[in-house]
């Protein structure tokens, strides 16, 4: 599988550390709102990209974390923790919005058919791992307590913009949204490790620690959540591209320094979804979920095929017409698959043909509109309609867009349909008319024709015999 590593700017061969395992990591959501539709997106991604693997042969253990304590308003430091932000919204505890909006980020994923990672840590159930890598750092010369709080160095580091040539108008993001710089900082783009002091002196979750009593920062849950379940070497980090810089940046600053070699291989990056005044952020205010899409009538699916037709490196716009054309050509594709038959037999040729398209475009940078432009394929090819359906069985594994049950709830529904408008005298009538019809008796047949018209029935003639329906 060819991948874009973010490290490297460049379209690389996958190849994992150990044949026998992927080890994958992601950022998973700070829990003190719900997710919006734009973090999702970032989860479907890094949901087919997982489902990829797995189906490619590769078997993968891939680790969340939950961000439950350290996530400030402004991800250089500085500002409220996003948590307590929350509990203060809602009048709760810090622990009760965590559990609260925890549960709700995997209620939303299911809805969208992402698969719960192998394995799911809250940050606040780690914190002597994260303790020991800051004290690791502070050995090395890493870091430095200042201020009452420990920061890493960056001075100490060759490189530190490992991404993208950053320069000093990023940690201008912190200043811009109205926050005061961090006087106790060697270097501007140093960061902090562990806090004990704050302006926010209500910080609800604090720690004893080396330092005194206090709370870690953000970046350092991911070092240490990955760490401690997928070992020193990781095969493949994932987030959104915000998270590129500072929150990856300084993930791979602490790790290296602290374990002395390289750390993670590949960087998968997916770019934003945007709205048409710019990216959907909960800072904002307003922001779309899950619920609100099928409050107004979308089913789930269809955001996920919308994010599917579109490449996970490009941004993607969002609008009410996009997702209208999104459902719409999802309920099509359910509509002609809700059509084939369970007959002939699966033809092994054709169905590893139609898998190498398939295939092919997950290789290429996993390209999903080409994948989904190869459920298409399918629909046009010439075989049985088993071969069909088990190719599109097959392709759901990776797209998990429902496709087979989806039509047979299309099949069941017309089903049912018929059956409720099913009216014996009726058609007793149409067959005394086609019986006429056939001992030319049209006179008659016409008569009992304009009798069914009087009744608000339209006959229909088709090559299998006569039809009505209700008009
Ligand atoms: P958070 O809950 O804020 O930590 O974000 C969860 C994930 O969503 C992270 O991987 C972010 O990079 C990603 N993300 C945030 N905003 C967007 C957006 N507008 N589009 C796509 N992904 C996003
Ligand atoms: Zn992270």
């Amino acid at each position: 599988m060819y991948l874009y590593n973010s490290l490297s700017h460049k379209k690389e061969l996958f190849t994992p550390n150990s044949p026998d395992v992927v080890k994958m990591y992601t950022c998973g959501p700070t829990v003190y709102h719900f997710a919006h539709i734009g973090n999702l997106r970032t989860y479907i991604m890094e949901d087919v990209l997982e489902k990829s693997l797995r189906y490619l042969g590769y078997n993968v253990k891939r680790v969340m974390n939950i961000t439950d304590v350290g996530h400030l308003a402004s991800d250089a430091d500085t500002g409220e923790d996003k948590m307590l932000k929350g509990a203060k919204r809602e009048n709760k505890s810090v622990m009760e919005i965590a559990q609260y909006y925890t549960d709700a980020f995997f209620a939303d994923c299911d809805k969208l058919n992402i698969k719960k990672p192998d394995i799911i840590q809250p940050a606040t159930g780690c914190i002597a791992e994260f303790i020991q890598i800051v004290e690791g750092l502070i050995d090395k010369g890493f870091a430095y307590f200042a201020g009452g709080n420990v920061y890493f160095d960056t001075s100490k580091l060759e490189k530190y913009y490992v991404f993208n040539d950053h320069d000093e108008e990023d940690l201008a993001i912190g200043v811009r949204e109205g926050v005061e710089e961090d006087t106790n900082k060697r270097n501007k783009n140093d960061f902090v490790l562990w806090f004990t002091k704050s302006k926010f002196e209500d910080q609800a979750l604090k720690w004893e620690s080396p330092w005194g009593v206090g709370y870690p920062g953000w970046h350092i849950e991911c070092s240490g959540i990955s760490m401690k379940y997928l070992g020193e070497d990781l095969d493949i980090h994932c987030g959104g591209i915000d998270n590129a810089f500072p929150h990856h940046t300084n993930e791979i600053a602490q790790s290296e320094s602290y374990l002395g070699h390289k750390w993670c291989n590949y960087w998968f990056h997916v770019h934003h979804l945007n709205t048409d005044t710019g990216k959907m952020s909960k800072s904002k205010g307003e922001f779309l979920t899950v619920s609100l899409l099928q409050e107004k009538g979308y089913d789930p699916m269809a955001y996920r095929f919308f994010c599917l037709q579109s490449h996970y490196r490009r941004n993607l716009v969002f609008s009410w017409e996009n997702l209208d054309n999104a459902a719409l050509a999802y309920e099509k594709l359910v509509g002609k698959i809700a059509n084939l038959k369970e007959e002939g037999n699966v033809d092994e040729t054709a169905l590893a043909a139609l898998k190498d398209r398939f295939i092919s475009a997950l290789n290429g940078d996993l390209n999903t509109s080409l994948a989904v432009t190869a459920l298409y394929d399918v629909l046009k090819a010439k075989t049985t309609d088993a071969t069909k359906l088990a190719a599109l069985e097959s392709f759901d594994q990776v797209l998990s867009l429902n496709l087979l049950q989806a039509a047979k709830a299309v099949r069941q529904k017309s089903e049912e349909e018929e059956a409720a408008s099913a009216d014996p005298e009726i058609d007793a009538l149409v067959a005394a008319r086609t019986e006429a019809k056939k001992a030319k008796n049209f006179q008659e047949a016409d008569r009992i024709r304009d009798e069914l018209k009087a009744m608000g029935i339209e006959i229909i003639d088709t090559p299998q015999g006569a039809k009505w329906r209700r008009v």
